[in-house]
Parts: structure tokens; C-alpha cells; sequence
């Protein structure tokens, strides 16, 4: 125990050093409008229990046709922020109520840390993994938000965080994270306690060691710690409450109802999830696309899910066809998948094999899902 503690400290010094909560603005590919407010209905035993796989069966990789064209290889590239308001083009259902768990790999036990008239996914630039300035891992994902939003506790729990030095100590002012708070949450996963975290406060209305409820306000958007903008930086994290035990968000906020995630694990030709990989998404009936990178196996602090080992995830996919499109070296392959609303779809890619839609062939050695025993269940 004393050499895991240790252990977990130099985990930290090394999360002060690499990761952060460092995100910028700019503006995203879509926003809401209208009236959005996840139903806070008590559903201890989600009745959902549809598979991952997709209503249609699955090719083979033999069967899956790969269009091979040439492409021009085009350098890595950022986004800047913008002064730009985001602009408003789409609209989102309420969410699925949580803990959303449509099959016994998924854990979409958390609501969104921004009440449903606002925007409250994350930014399209500014995903989980990415790599932003120099060498800077982003450990959460980025909530665009004007200052002064109210911001919510994602589930219930007992507040262990609040003020700076989140990730560096001595409260700290110059923090990544500035004005912060972090909860441990009434419920756990595979025996792990989880946490969230919420950056760049304005105000914080909570105090340490207090009890919150989902949906209850913990304080204000705001743009202490590294920000080029007002938003809330939000992670989750499993089994220790450091930066480098976050998780991907996307796999963990319950996604509006009738939409899905896409979740993936892009491979590079000897079998190892490639980094900074761009994947571009078509809806097959309207115009609207989106782009997602891949995140690495050697970044500090990104961890891959139990089951799933991806390295790619997406949410807020509304339910039906989509043409997936990877690009590597000078070729590029695509697919199709199908998003059913509240389940992730899932794909591998590799550039011998080509493409298998379907949920992963086997969990990995060291995974057990959650028995009925050990589920967590929130309290309300
Ligand atoms: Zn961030």
C-alpha cells in the first residue's frame, strides 16, 4: 500500500508535468437550442437490454468492401480558438436516464455537468486524448459554456475537492485547473471508486466533504487555469483521483435518447492502436460530418476502457447510418456503421484487414463485467 501511495505520487508530480485540464475555445460543430432537460427518473435497473451488435449482421472482413483511393498526405494541423459565439444548428433529446447501462460492458452512469438549455457535450476540437500546444494530453473533454453557467454534479457524491491546486497542490493559482471541485461518487465500477472533475470555476458553491446530489449546482463556469475562454473542463476518473486514471467521458455521460456513441480502436499495420489518427464520420441521410483523432498508448494519463480498448470514441451520433472514413499513409478505407440510440457501435480497424463492425471479438483476459452483486447503484 505504501508503494502504491508512493507510487501515486509520482503519478502526480508526473500528471502536474503533462496533463491538464489545458483547453482552450472554439467553436463547435453543432449546438442546441430549445428546451433540453434530462429526465431525472429513478432507474436503478435500466431496462434496456439490447445488444451492441447492429441490427444488421456484421461483415466479415473479407465481406467488407474497402475502397482504396489516393489521398494527399496532409500534416497534423490545430484549431485555434475563436472569439466566435458557437453557433446554434442543432437541437438534442433529453437524456437517457442514469445509470444508463444498456449492456453489461456500458456505464453511462453520469448526467452532464451543463443543465440541457445549454450547450452540454463536449467540443468537437477538444476531445478526450487530444494533444494540444505542445505535449499537453487533454485528460477530460470541454464543455463550451459562456461565464456564469451553472455547473452541476454529474451524479451523487461527497465533494473531496474544491479551490486551486488541483493537480499541483499548496493551493495553487496557477493550477491547470483553477478554481476547481472533484467528487467522489456514491457508486463505483469494478470495484474502483469513481471521480469527476470539474476545471476553470468562476465561483464554486460547495465545500469540501459535502454531499451532492446529481443535477445539484456546484458553482459557475468560468476561465481560471489555462483557458483561452470560459468553459468547464470535466474528467472522469476511476480508482484514484489523479489525472492519470482519466477516462473518456463520452463513454461514461448518458447520451440523449435515440442517439448513440461510436466507439472504435484504429490499429496501425503492426496491430498498435495509432495516435492522432483523423476519422471522419458521414451521416448517409444529410450532409453532416464530423471528425474525431484517435488517442495513443503511450500518453500519461489516457487510459482505454475495460472492454472496449479503444482509441477513438464519439457521442452524441443520432441513431442510424453513418459512412466511417480512415485515412493511412496515402490510402484511405471506409465503412459503414449504424448508430442505435443509447448503445455504442463499435469498430476495428487495421490496414491489412481492413474494417470488423461489431463489438469486440472477446474481453480482454482482465476484464469481468459487472455481476448483479457488485453493480453500482447509485443512491438517490
Ligand atoms: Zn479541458
Amino acid at each position: 500500500m505504501i508503494i502504491w501511495r508512493k507510487y501515486a505520487q509520482v503519478l502526480q508530480i508526473l500528471a502536474a508535468m503533462w496533463l491538464l485540464g489545458s483547453c482552450t475555445l472554439s467553436s463547435p460543430t453543432s449546438a442546441p437550442a430549445g428546451e433540453l432537460q434530462a429526465q431525472a427518473q429513478e432507474a436503478a435497473s435500466p431496462t434496456v437490454t439490447a445488444s451492441l451488435a447492429p441490427e444488421t449482421p456484421a461483415p466479415s472482413p473479407s465481406e467488407t468492401p474497402i475502397q482504396t483511393v489516393t489521398v494527399a498526405p496532409e500534416p497534423l494541423h490545430f484549431i485555434f480558438p475563436s472569439a466566435a459565439p458557437p453557433p446554434i444548428s442543432a437541437w438534442r433529446p433529453p437524456l437517457y436516464p442514469t445509470p444508463w447501462v444498456p449492456t453489461a460492458f456500458d456505464h453511462f452512469y453520469f448526467g452532464r455537468p451543463i443543465g440541457a438549455d445549454q450547450v452540454n457535450w463536449p467540443l468537437a476540437d477538444y476531445r478526450y486524448g487530444g494533444v494540444f500546444f505542445k505535449d499537453t494530453v487533454h485528460s477530460g473533454v470541454d464543455i463550451d459554456a459562456p461565464k456564469g453557467t451553472p455547473v452541476m454534479a454529474a451524479g451523487p457524491g461527497k465533494v473531496t475537492w474544491v479551490g486551486y491546486g488541483l493537480n499541483t497542490g499548496s493551493e495553487n493559482l496557477r493550477d491547470p485547473y483553477g478554481l476547481a471541485v472533484s467528487i467522489r461518487h456514491d457508486f463505483g465500477y469494478l470495484g474502483d471508486m469513481l471521480y469527476t472533475v470539474y476545471g476553470h470555476m468562476d465561483q464554486v458553491f460547495v465545500y469540501k466533504d459535502q454531499h451532492v446530489d446529481g443535477g445539484d449546482v456546484i458553482g459557475l463556469v468560468g476561465e481560471t487555469g489555462n483557458v483561452t475562454g470560459p468553459h468547464l473542463h470535466f474528467e472522469v476518473r476511476v480508482g484514484l483521483n489523479n489525472a492519470v486514471r482519466s477516462y473518456n467521458p463520452e463513454l461514461w455521460m448518458s447520451p440523449p435518447q435515440g442517439w448513440g456513441v461510436l466507439a472504435a480502436r484504429i490499429l496501425d499495420s503492426n496491430g498498435s492502436p495509432v495516435a492522432r489518427q483523423t476519422i471522419k464520420i458521414y451521416a448517409t441521410d444529410s450532409d453532416r460530418t464530423w471528425e474525431v483523432k484517435t488517442y495513443g498508448r503511450t500518453q500519461i494519463g489516457i487510459n482505454k476502457d475495460p472492454y472496449y480498448q479503444e482509441n477513438m470514441v464519439i457521442g452524441d451520433l443520432p441513431a442510424g447510418d453513418y459512412v466511417v472514413r480512415v485515412e493511412f499513409g496515402q490510402t484511405a478505407a471506409r465503412t459503414r456503421v449504424h448508430i442505435d440510440g443509447g448503445q455504442v457501435s463499435y469498430f476495428t480497424f487495421h490496414p491489412k484487414d481492413g474494417f470488423v463492425v461489431g463489438p469486440p471479438p472477446t474481453p480482454q483476459a482482465h476484464f469481468t463485467p459487472p455481476v448483479s452483486t457488485d453493480t453500482p447503484t447509485p443512491t438517490p
